[in-house]
C-alpha cells in the first residue's frame, strides 16, 4: 500500500495563519509589526531565490522584512557591522545571514557573523546560546528546519514518545538539532553519519527516519521497515537527464518537471520508498514549505519575547 504523504504546504499555510492575530496584535502594541532583517552577500543564484521567498512569506502575513545587501567583494568585518547595526535596531527583532557567504570571507566568517548576533535576535536558532539552551531543553530560538519537521510529525498525530527514531546528517543545522529536539520528546534517538557501519540496518529500525544529507534518492526501501514514518529533508538540484531518468519512473509526472526546466530538485528518499513506509514527506512540498514558516513563527516570537522584557 502506498505510504500517507505528509504535506507540509498545508502545515506551513496552517502556521502562518496562526501567527496573523499574533502579528497584529504585537502590530497593536508597539505601533509597528514584527521586524527581520535578512543579510544577504553576494549574489548565489539560489541564495537569491531563498531571500525572495522569505520576504514575500513575510510581507503576506503582515511582518516587516528588510534586505540588506552587501558586495560579494566586501569583507567578513563589513557583514559583521550590518550585523552590528540590526543588532542595536529596536524595530528589527530578528536576524539572518544568509548562508553561504562568499568563499573570500574564509573559512570562519558564518561562524564569527553567527556569534555576531544578539542571541535574542538569533531566529536561525543557530547561536552558541540557542544551540545550548536546546541542549538543556530550556527553549528559545530553535533551527527552523528541525522545528519544522516536528510540527509536521506532531500535526499529523505521528507518536513520538517511546519511538525509536534514526536521524541520517549530523549537521550543525540539521541533524542535530533535529535529534535534540526528538530526544526531548522521548523518543530513542539514533544519529547516523557517513561512518555509520551498515547503515542501511541500522536505518531499518527506525519507526520514524529522517533522512538530511544531501544525496538524490539515498534512501532506498531496504532502508525502511514497512510502516515506517520517513521524513525526507534533502533538497538537491539535480541538472543531469542520467540522474533523473536513473531515479523517476518513466511514467513519472517528475520527468516532465525536469524535461520542462532543465534541472529539478530532488531529495534523499528514493519514490519507492513509498512502496514500503506508512508515512512520508514529499520534495517539493514537504520539510520545505516549514523552514520558512518556523522562520517566521521564530521571528514572531522573538518580537513577544522582546516585547515582554
Ligand atoms: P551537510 O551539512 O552536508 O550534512 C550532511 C550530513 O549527511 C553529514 O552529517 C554527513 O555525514 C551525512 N552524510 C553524507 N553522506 C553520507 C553517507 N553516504 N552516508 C551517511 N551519511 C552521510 O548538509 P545539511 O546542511 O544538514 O543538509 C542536508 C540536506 O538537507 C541537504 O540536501 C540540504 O539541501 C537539505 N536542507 C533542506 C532544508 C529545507 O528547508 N528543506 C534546510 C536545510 C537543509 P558526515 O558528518 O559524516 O560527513
Amino acid at each position: 500500500m502506498a505510504a500517507r504523504i505528509l504535506d507540509g504546504t498545508s502545515v506551513a499555510t496552517a502556521i502562518r495563519d496562526e501567527l496573523k492575530p499574533r502579528i497584529a496584535a504585537f502590530a497593536t502594541s508597539m505601533g509597528r509589526p514584527p521586524g527581520l532583517g535578512i543579510v544577504l552577500a553576494g549574489h548565489d543564484p539560489a541564495s537569491e531565490i531563498y531571500v525572495r521567498n522569505k520576504l514575500k512569506k513575510a510581507e503576506e502575513i503582515g511582518l516587516h522584512a528588510e534586505l540588506i545587501r552587501v558586495d560579494a567583494s566586501a569583507h567578513v568585518q563589513d557583514v559583521l557591522d550590518v550585523v552590528g547595526r540590526l543588532n542595536r535596531r529596536d524595530d528589527i527583532d530578528g536576524i539572518i545571514v544568509q548562508s553561504p557567504l562568499p568563499a573570500t570571507m574564509g573559512d570562519d566568517a558564518e561562524m564569527r557573523v553567527i556569534d555576531a548576533i544578539d542571541p535574542l535576535k538569533d531566529v536561525d536558532g543557530f547561536s552558541t546560546v540557542n544551540v545550548g539552551r536546546l541542549v538543556q531543553n530550556r527553549g528559545g530560538l530553535a533551527a527552523c528546519t528541525p522545528t519544522g519537521v516536528i510540527e509536521i510529525l506532531e500535526r499529523s498525530g505521528v507518536p513520538i514518545k517511546g519511538a525509536h527514531a534514526v536521524v541520517i546528517g549530523r549537521s550543525d543545522i540539521v541533524g542535530k538539532p533535529m535529534a535534540l529536539m526528538l530526544l526531548h520528546r522521548h523518543a530513542t534517538v539514533t544519529i547516523c553519519h557517513s561512518r555509520t557501519r551498515d547503515l542501511p540496518a541500522v536505518a531499518r529500525t527506525a519507526d520514524i527516519l529522517v533522512a538530511a544529507i544531501g544525496r538524490p534518492a539515498f534512501v532506498t526501501p531496504d532502508f525502511v521497515k514497512p510502516g515506517a514514518v520517513v521524513v525526507d529533508v534533502g533538497t538537491t538540484q539535480v541538472t543531469d537527464a542520467a540522474v533523473v531518468d536513473a531515479i523517476f519512473a518513466v511514467a513519472s509526472p517528475r520527468r516532465a518537471v525536469f524535461a520542462k526546466n532543465g534541472s529539478l530538485v530532488v531529495g534523499d528518499v528514493h519514490p519507492a520508498v513509498a512502496e514500503v513506509a506508512g508515512a512520508i514527506t514529499p520534495v517539493p512540498g514537504g520539510v520545505g514549505p516549514l523552514t520558512i514558516a518556523l522562520l517566521l513563527a521564530n521571528t514572531v516570537r522573538a518580537a513577544e519575547a522582546r516585547l515582554a522584557r
